[in-house]
């Protein structure tokens, strides 16, 4: 449990987190902000204003972490003016940096890595009495507490409060040659399958539509309780809690229990049909050197049963270019599979060496970066020519899109001509029973949501809206948003 340490209201009690970084690292910044808040201190969206400022820090590219250098320097006249000011830096890179964080930036009180957040609320009062900096190490009884964290947490997801990421598995044994994870966040270790379900229901009870399964590899989710559960177990446990409306899981790896899960992913109808499963790479030879425990035609086989089994599976991957040694050819080969597989999208990073890991130590890193760029650009543009012919099959049909919000960028020309009060009957006549009424004569924005294949739609409708699930129809696509109406 959390401990009741309630704090007295002051300003040096203001929050202020920002979270860089995967879903995991969000999913951490919500259960920091439900151990803060339950203690008693108050969130802030403006750094200027608080006494508490928290990096959640990302470390699987060079380039995330150049990001917090330069956050945690533009703080240090601040720290110096305002005593009372606490600095913490959280997540991958405090894990990997260690003790190096405070002595290269001693504006940094405290070091917290990802297995210790849940005594991060203790530390930052503790401090906020002795200013004595801090860099937590992990104990024994970390995993421990770290469940509870997990297990106790309220929703903290601010910007879509009916979505919420549940933890399936923490860390990952897979040691690719290129990546941090399993130094940073641990070796892989399943939860237990109560825990996974009693936190969903509290999360379905207070409100959340969309639940999304997380793990850096969430298939190979397999816990032993009596009997062995795979991530296809937890579906069918959560999938008829009331007030579920999606359940969505990320992100798979090409090996391990995919059958159940694909039987899983057929058969409940709340099982969204998306799968982000990160091929990486097209050649043979580049995998092995990657450490993929798998070569591509085994990654195409498991593509292709997916789509044998689940009609109208979208299918996202990440992919690295300029990893050591890539050739030519063995670029071509990637952007052959791009042609076979023809992704809805990927997820394209420039290879940076990181600390740590086999890559580091045994390969050398010998793509210049002006190579790196170009192929970088070659991919995105045949992706988005791929992504951008295939979306075409949607104009005309009807999806149910969860609404997430106003567009942030909005998209002028897709402003339908429909009146506006024929708009509102629109929405009237089409709002499924679990919507709620548009308030009359309320103003037509343009909204953002997303399908069950997790397409970006755009669309105009009334704010209420938003939080619901509602039909809409496409009248035109890009290579990365589906713009539409509200179906009548
Ligand atoms: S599967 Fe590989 S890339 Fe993914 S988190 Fe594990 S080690 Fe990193």
């Amino acid at each position: 449990m959390i401990k009741d340490t309630k704090i007295p209201k002051a300003d040096s009690n203001k929050v202020y987190l920002e979270t860089m970084g995967c879903q995991m690292n969000k999913l951490d910044s919500e259960l920091v902000l439900s151990q803060l808040t339950e203690m008693g201190y108050e969130l802030t969206d403006n750094p200027d204003d608080a006494g508490v400022v928290i990096y959640n820090t990302c470390s699987v590219r060079q380039h995330a972490e150049d990001k917090v250098i330069s956050k945690i320097g533009n703080l240090k006249k601040r720290h110096k003016e305002k005593k009372d000011l606490t600095l913490a830096v959280i997540g991958c890179m405090a894990q990997r940096q260690g003790p190096k964080m405070q002595e290269e930036n001693p504006q940094v009180d405290i070091v917290c890595g990802p297995g210790q957040i849940h005594r991060l609320g203790e530390e930052i009062t503790k401090l906020q009495k002795t200013h004595a900096p801090i860099v937590m190490r992990n104990s024994k009884a970390d995993m421990e507490k770290l469940e509870e964290l997990d297990a106790t947490r309220k929703n903290f997801n601010k910007e879509a409060p009916f979505s919420a990421y549940v933890r399936v598995i923490r860390g990952c044994s897979k040691f690719c040659h290129f990546c941090v994870v399993p130094f940073t966040r641990g070796l892989e270790s399943s939860r237990p399958i109560d825990n996974i379900v009693e936190e969903t229901k509290k999360l379905v009870d207070g409100g959340v539509k969309e639940i999304t399964l997380l793990g850096q590899t969430v298939n190979s989710y397999h816990y032993v309780n009596g009997k062995a559960h795979t991530l296809a177990d937890v579906m069918y446990r959560i999938h008829d809690f009331t007030g579920l409306e999606r359940i969505r899981f990320v992100t798979s790896y090409p090996t391990d229990f995919h059958d159940e899960i694909m039987q899983a992913m057929a058969t409940l109808p709340k099982a969204c049909e998306y799968l982000h499963m990160p091929a990486q790479h097209g050649s043979d030879a580049v995998l092995k050197r990657m450490n993929r425990h798998y070569d591509r035609q085994q990654y195409v086989d498991v593509i292709n049963k997916y789509r044998e089994t689940v009609p109208n599976i979208a299918i996202a991957s990440d992919i690295i270019v300029g990893f050591c040694g890539e050739t030519e050819e063995e670029f071509e080969e990637t952007k052959d599979l791009l042609r076979e597989i023809r992704f809805k999208n990927n997820y394209i990073f420039q290879y940076s060496t990181r600390p740590k890991t086999h890559a580091e130590k045994e390969l050398p890193d010998d793509i210049p970066l002006e190579v790196k760029k170009r192929r970088n650009h070659e991919l995105l543009a045949l992706q988005n020519s791929i992504a951008q012919e295939d979306n075409q099959k949607f104009i005309g049909q009807t999806f149910d899109v969860l609404v997430e919000g106003p567009s942030k960028k909005p998209h002028l020309n897709t402003i339908p001509d429909t009146p506006i009060s024929q708009l509102h009957n629109i929405v009237n006549v089409s709002a499924k029973p679990k919507q709620a009424e548009p308030v009359a004569n309320e103003e037509i924005i343009q909204l953002v949501g997303r399908t069950k294949g997790d397409y970006i739609t755009v669309f105009n409708g009334p704010k209420s809206l938003i939080g619901q699930i509602v039909d809409v129809q496409i009248k035109k696509a890009s290579a990365v948003t589906l713009f539409g109406e509200l179906d009548s």
